[in-house]
């Protein structure tokens, strides 16, 4: 970046690119044209462990799938994010009532999916599961030299400062979001939410039996159809289509032997949402 003096030679300016802009002119957009973003770790898989799909179930699932990760981790690197589940829910419903800000109940989220964390690293010790902290995202390399098993909270750090939604206070950046930007943020190899159901259906398949599954679906089109309900936080969708290094998301069956180790594996499994 050239340095230039002012004429009467005292001031040193730095001649950059942005200098005097507001960054609000919405023409400076179009103008921008940057190299792509940089793959930090392409080789990375981010797999999301469901909060109430899978931890709440315990005894029921964990073991299963620990073990499904520990035996993948010869072939693939990954980090593992955890979810919230029930007791999320139970102190959203708390905060509510008493009319907490979305940044307490950003907060306390935040906590309960940490909770998870240690939960599923300490399950994953036989494997050298470690818990990270989000902050440690940059030294993961060197867990994996190590041959370790990286588990981080899925809640974003937004905490105090969640975005009030639209509608109600509840954030709208949960833990599916906060996998999905992790993931995008180091520009994974894939980006797996390992829930309790074969992925997306037209609607929730426990309430409703007639949904139907959908295998595959860009996530424009799948905002468009504007389902009821969705298997992934809908804030997901956004980010996707926004993303510079994500192209698409996997949602399979954990409960189901094999179905991480075949996402993994780059097979056809679950749902895919892609960037349309
Ligand atoms: P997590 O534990 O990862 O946070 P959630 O429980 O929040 O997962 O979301 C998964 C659940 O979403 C499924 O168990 C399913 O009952 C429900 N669901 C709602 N709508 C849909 C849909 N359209 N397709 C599939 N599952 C859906
Ligand atoms: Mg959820």
């Amino acid at each position: 970046m050239p340095l230039t003096r002012e004429k009467d030679g005292k001031r040193l300016h730095i001649k950059s690119r942005l200098m005097g802009e507001s960054l609000v002119r919405k023409s400076l957009y179009d103008e921008l044209d940057s190299p792509p973003q940089v793959k930090l770790f392409p080789d990375v898989n981010v797999v999301k462990i469901g909060g109430q799909s899978i931890c709440d179930r315990g005894k029921k699932a964990l073991p299963a799938i620990v073990e499904e990760l520990g035996s993948a981790k010869k072939r693939h690197k990954i980090l593992v994010t955890t979810g919230g589940g029930t007791r999320s829910r139970h102190i959203y419903a708390i905060a509510l009532e008493l009319g907490m800000p979305t940044g307490i109940i950003a907060r306390f989220a935040s906590t309960i999916s940490e909770q998870n964390a240690i939960l599923v690293s300490t399950l994953l010790a036989h494997w050298d599961g470690i818990r990270i902290h989000q902050d440690d995202i940059l030294k993961i390399p060197t867990y994996f030299s190590q041959g370790c098993i990286p588990v981080v909270q899925g809640m974003p750090p937004f905490d105090y400062f969640a975005l009030p939604p639209d509608k109600g206070r509840l954030p709208i950046h949960r833990t599916d979001a906060g996998t999905l930007l992790m993931a995008n943020l180091i520009g994974a190899r894939s980006c797996i939410f390992v829930k309790d159901e074969d992925g997306l259906y037209t609607d929730n398949p426990k309430t409703n039996p007639d949904a139907v599954f959908i295998p595959e679906i860009g996530a424009r089109e799948l905002l468009e159809r504007d389902l009821e309900d969705l298997v992934i936080e809908p804030s997901c969708l956004e980010i996707l289509i926004n993303s510079p290094s994500i192209d698409r998301i996997q949602v399979v069956n954990g409960l189901k032997k094999g179905n991480i180790t075949k996402a993994l594996d780059g097979k056809r499994v679950g749902t895919v949402i892609y960037r349309d």
